[in-house]
């Protein structure tokens, strides 16, 4: 087995409403396109929350809580 230098990736996104806290999540998954081996997110912590980041026990699927954007444009400060 050749060693793979993870070179391209996929990224798979999906979005969760949870509608018992009215809040949506995004799910994120990132393999590598050559050896499909799936990558751990770092520096998350594990479990559920509606409003902060966390990862699944295997630290390979990111759950980020997104909202609406209150502007379209980002201003510069
Ligand atoms: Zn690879």
């Amino acid at each position: 087995m050749s060693e793979c230098e993870h070179k391209d990736f996929e990224a798979t996104v999906t979005i969760n409403r949870l509608e018992d806290v009215k809040r949506c999540v995004a799910d994120v998954r990132i393999v590598c396109l050559e050896c499909k081996r799936p990558f751990r997110f770092l520096g998350l912590p594990g479990g559920l929350h509606p409003e902060l980041p966390t990862v699944s026990v295997d630290a390979t699927e990111a759950r980020l809580p997104i909202a609406p954007a209150d502007f379209f444009l980002l201003e510069d400060s």
